[in-house]
Parts: structure tokens; C-alpha cells; sequence
């Protein structure tokens, strides 16, 4: 008996469009034999839609209309649908890798992939993933974190605290993603707008020190003991990795491994494992680092639990060089999530 798999994907966050790839390369590569494909796409305006092909449906903007059912967000005619044994979460951003749809999983009682809700919800929050690692020693590039309210009411005192880091300062919100809403500030009379900007995609927003750096990247899978793959770099073109070079003119290349000494790249791996456990991961993630030009010296700048997933994204390629080709990845997640699932009930 197979084990069938609801591949969640699409999605209310701006990440919508890259959700419906990852997804695509998913159902393409999952092991037949054992497992039989539902695909569950979330489309723009919340509800699920399952009929037909998913897939098309969703790529093709439509907006199903949601069944009568007072709970469940489904679409019209699919209420007789059974629960999946098992869901594979391809969702991307607010909403999927924040912790909501986690806690809708675990009152399905339905294992899913990838981290708990907590793991999840902590770590889309740039603010707390810092304060955690933090907590642990471990480096983080130094920062202020500023509510809105604070900036609102104190704004001189904070730019006092801003003005300590130097400058050129990175300003971002808390809670997103792809580059949206980074800026680059390079004279400090620019510093209030490029706040108030920020300010308008999330009441909180960290203030860090920018460093001239290279992006080294490393991917982790499993639970307590993860495998950590081999490092890779993403040699970007433009001043730093905005979204137009990730989705649009994508001039950035990668590199795996790395061209990085061998210490160098052992520290990076262990300060990954630890950022992982830090964070209460489990599954997957991409943890994020920066390797100061001038200095050397070595900082973590975030992990993302549902890092790019299409087969030739920097997370897949790494495990494949790591010895874990794409097919074996989705069946390794898989695996982990049935173990941690049979764990906590
Ligand atoms: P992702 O798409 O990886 O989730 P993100 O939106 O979460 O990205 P960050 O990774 O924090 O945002 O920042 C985006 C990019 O901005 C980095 O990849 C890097 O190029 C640049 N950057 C961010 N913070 C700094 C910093 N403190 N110093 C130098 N460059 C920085
Ligand atoms: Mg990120
Ligand atoms: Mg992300
Ligand atoms: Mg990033």
C-alpha cells in the first residue's frame, strides 16, 4: 500500500510563483513505489484546491471558490477528499514557513516535513533567530532591533544606537524574505527614511552593520544528529543579493564547494550544526553565513527552514554533493517526518 502525500504548495505569500516550481520538481522526483502524490495547492486567495491539476489550476492565477464547510479552507466539491497520510510542505514564506500552517497540521494529527511550529515561527523572525544563537555564543553580525513604536517615539536615541555600528548599515524587516525590503544605507541622513521604508513591511526591523563579506551557505538535514553538507558560495553580482538577482536578471553564481581553506570550512559546519540545534531545527534548512573580506572572521547570518527547492537551487545542490541525490532527499524528509511525528503522539 502506498503511502499517499499531500504536496502542499502556491500559497498566499509573494513567494507564490517559486512554490508552484519547487512543487513541480517534487511530484517529478518522489519515489513512486512508495508514495503516491496529492497535490494540495494553496491558491492566492487562501483556499485549497485539489480537483483536477493543481498544478495548471494554480499557474494559471484561478481562485476556486471555498466550500461551504465552516472550518476547513476547501474549495467547492472537494469535501468528500480524505486526509493524506502524510503532507510534504513546498510552501514558501508567511504562512507556510512561519508556523501557521504547522499548527493547522498538528491539529489534523497528520505528519508533515520539516521543522515544528516553534522552529518555524522563530526562525522566519530574523529579530529572535538572533537573540536565540545569540544565547548560545554563537556570531551574529552586530545589529539593533527597533519596533516601530520605539522609533516613532524615540527616534533621536535610536539613531544614536544605529550611529555605534558605523556605516554602511543594512536595514530589514524582521519577518521576510528574498531580499524584500533590504536596503543598503551608506550616509546616515539616509537612515530615517530607508527605517520608515522598512517600517512598512513589518513593525519590527533589525538595523546590522554592514560588512563587506562573501556568502557561504550550508545545508543541513535530519533531527538531533543532522548530516551537514559541504559548503557552497554564492558569488554575487550586484553591491549585495537583492531580489532582482535572485528572480529576475539572476547575474549571482554559486560555487560547491566552496573555494575556501579546509578549517574555514569545518567551522562553518560545526557553527551550522549548532545554529540548528539553536534553533530547534529539524528536517531541513539553509543556514546562511557571512566570511568578512577584510578580517576573515566568520558570522551567521540566518537559516531558512524552507530555503529555494527546485533541483537546481542551493540547498538540493548541495546535498547531491553532499551524497544525497534529489530523489533521496524527498524520501529522507519524508522519513524524518513520519519519526518525528510517531515521536510526540
Ligand atoms: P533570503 O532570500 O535568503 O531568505 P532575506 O530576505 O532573508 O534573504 P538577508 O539574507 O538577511 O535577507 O539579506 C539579503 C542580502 O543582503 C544578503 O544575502 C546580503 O547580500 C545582504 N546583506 C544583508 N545583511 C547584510 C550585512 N549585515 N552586511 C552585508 N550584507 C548584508
Ligand atoms: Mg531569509
Ligand atoms: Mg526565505
Ligand atoms: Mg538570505
Amino acid at each position: 500500500e502506498k503511502l499517499s502525500v499531500g504536496l502542499l504548495f502556491g500559497g498566499e505569500s509573494p513567494e507564490h510563483e517559486v512554490s508552484i516550481v519547487t512543487a513541480r520538481a517534487i511530484a517529478e522526483h518522489l519515489d513512486s513505489v512508495r508514495f503516491q502524490v496529492r497535490p494540495m495547492g494553496i491558491a492566492r486567495n487562501g483556499v485549497w484546491a485539489v480537483l483536477g491539476d493543481p498544478f495548471a489550476r494554480l499557474a494559471a492565477g484561478e481562485l476556486p471558490e471555498r466550500s461551504d464547510h465552516p472550518f476547513l479552507p476547501l474549495e467547492k466539491g472537494a469535501e468528500a477528499t480524505p486526509l493524506p497520510d502524510v503532507f510534504f510542505n513546498a510552501l514558501h514564506g508567511a504562512g507556510g514557513e512561519d508556523g501557521q500552517i504547522q499548527g493547522y497540521l498538528e491539529l489534523l494529527h497528520r505528519p508533515y516535513t520539516g521543522a515544528g511550529l516553534l522552529a518555524m515561527a522563530a526562525g522566519m523572525d530574523k529579530w529572535i533567530t538572533k537573540r536565540l544563537w545569540e544565547s548560545e555564543g554563537l556570531p551574529v553580525v552586530p545589529y539593533v532591533g527597533l519596533t516601530e513604536e520605539r522609533w516613532r517615539r524615540e527616534a533621536a536615541v535610536c539613531l544614536a544606537e544605529c550611529a555605534k555600528l558605523g556605516l554602511p548599515l543594512f536595514v530589514k524587516p524582521a519577518n521576510l524574505g528574498s531580499s524584500i525590503g533590504v536596503e543598503k544605507v551608506k550616509r546616515a541622513e539616509d537612515l530615517p527614511a530607508a527605517l520608515d521604508r522598512a517600517f512598512t513591511f513589518d513593525r519590527r526591523v533589525l538595523v546590522e552593520q554592514g560588512l563587506d563579506v562573501r556568502e557561504i551557505e550550508v545545508a543541513v538535514l535530519g533531527g538531533d544528529e543532522p548530516q551537514v553538507s559541504q559548503p557552497g558560495e554564492v558569488i554575487v553580482a550586484d553591491e549585495f543579493y537583492t531580489f532582482e538577482d535572485k528572480y529576475l536578471h539572476g547575474k549571482s553564481r554559486t560555487e560547491i564547494p566552496a573555494n575556501i581553506p579546509e578549517e574555514l570550512a569545518d567551522l562553518v559546519r560545526k557553527l551550522a550544526a549548532r545554529a540548528f540545534a539553536a534553533s530547534d531545527g529539524y528536517g531541513m534548512a539553509r543556514v546562511d553565513f557571512f566570511l568578512e573580506r577584510l578580517t576573515g572572521r566568520v558570522f551567521l547570518n540566518e537559516l531558512n527552514f524552507i530555503p529555494g527547492f527546485t533541483s537546481i537551487s542551493m540547498y538540493p545542490k548541495m546535498m547531491a554533493a553532499s551524497g544525497v541525490p534529489y530523489a533521496d532527499l524527498l524520501t529522507r524528509l519524508i522519513d524524518l517526518a513520519l519519526a518525528r511525528h510517531a515521536q510526540i503522539v
